[in-house]
């Protein structure tokens, strides 16, 4: 069966050239005569992989020695929690930008520990912008400031990082890691999920300066401490091997196709054909206006009926264009098109798009 073109926001598409080494290495990989999945963690096979990822993962976002890399597991969900608990180490304060569903759900846990100081938020216009900040509403003895660099469901981005000083900068980059470029010294700690633009779900890439760590709540439950995991290089109990290993795949694709910097340019190109697309259509729609704000990863956009998204749905399945549905809390459609979403997808859906508004003048 030919392989589709998968716009899903998550688990979302992987290098094809990932998957075809994953497959050649399933039964026997490199003369171990066992499959990654197999083998035991503390092999010395399993830890060159683990060492791999890590050392290829610090080449490709350029991460100093000043930071650990972590592969953990919970999901970015987890670390809503582990935040909070690992770094609310003085004031027991933090602030947060609300963007959007995620970082909504960030707030109510961190809650859970300590004081949240929401310094700007954009529910009111239904997270379909970024808001202002006002710098002098900063707490300036927070422990930490938290953003979601990228927003999933609402199809934002922060591109102008707010200065905070002295005061950490926490990021939320779980579907924008490697789509885009950072300078990780800006950051006192980034976290994602990795199953938009890392590797399969399982694993959670968490990157914390070091003087951050070993300060957790007297509370924190030991697989929550980032420092046991720290000590440990990720080897505390047993990891998520596989999606370890595919993840490493994925870095060294990353690193084969020129880079982050490559490759986010290459994203740019592709999300600049589909906001053309929708803006000069009658057909559709873009929640997001302000170009300033759009996200390069998730587009989302509308057509004017139930009847139409669906039959819009139903035929671009027919061709291979699939699981462009939108969440379930905004509805319409959402191209999700990390790195691994090849610009010939993007070609074939704007195509289609065009040949379907052709179909049905509004
Ligand atoms: C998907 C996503 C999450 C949740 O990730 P899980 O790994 O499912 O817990 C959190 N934040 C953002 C920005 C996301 O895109």
């Amino acid at each position: 069966m030919a392989r589709v073109f998968n716009f899903s926001a998550g688990p979302a598409m992987l290098p094809e050239p990932v998957l075809k080494k994953a497959a050649e290495e399933m039964l026997d990989y490199k003369g171990s005569g066992m499959s990654v999945m197999e083998m035991s963690h503390r092999s010395k096979q399993f830890e060159e992989i683990i060492q791999s990822a890590e050392m290829t993962l610090r080449e490709i976002m350029n991460i100093p020695d000043t930071y650990y890399v972590l592969f953990l597991q919970g999901g970015a969900s987890l670390q809503f929690a582990m935040v909070p608990l690992n770094l609310f180490r003085k004031s027991k304060k933090a602030d947060y930008i609300n963007t959007g569903s995620w970082a909504k759900k960030a707030i109510s846990e961190a809650k859970k520990y300590g004081t949240v100081n929401v310094v700007a938020s954009s529910e009111d216009k239904n997270f379909a912008e970024i808001p202002k900040w006002d710098e002098s509403k900063f707490s300036q003895d927070a422990d930490y400031f938290h953003i979601t660099t990228n927003n999933t469901i609402e199809g934002t981005t922060i591109r102008e990082l707010p200065s905070t000083g002295e005061v950490p900068l926490v990021a939320d980059m779980s579907s924008n890691i490697l789509g885009e470029e950072y300078k990780v010294t800006k950051f006192g700690l980034i976290y994602a999920g990795a199953q938009k633009n890392i590797g399969p779900a399982g694993v959670t890439v968490v990157i914390v300066k070091k003087d951050l760590v070993g300060n957790a709540l007297p509370i924190t439950p030991t697989m929550l401490d980032y420092k046991i995991h720290a000590e440990n290089t990720s080897l505390y109990n047993t990891p998520p091997c596989y999606a370890i290993y595919i993840s490493k795949l994925v870095f060294e694709w990353v690193k084969a196709e020129g880079g982050v910097k490559a490759i986010a340019e290459r994203n740019k190109a592709k999300a600049e054909m589909l906001y053309k697309t929708i803006d000069e259509s009658k057909l559709y729609k873009a929640p997001v206006t302000n170009p300033k704000f759009r996200s390069f990863m998730n587009i989302p956009f509308t057509l004017p009926t139930d009847e139409l998204t669906d039959q819009f749905l139903n035929e671009a399945k027919k061709i291979g264009l699939v699981t462009l549905k939108g969440h379930r809390s905004v509805g319409g459609c959402r191209a999700s098109i990390y790195n691994a979403m090849p610009p010939e997808g993007v070609k074939k859906l704007v195509q289609f798009m065009q040949d379907f508004e052709l179909k049905n003048k509004v």
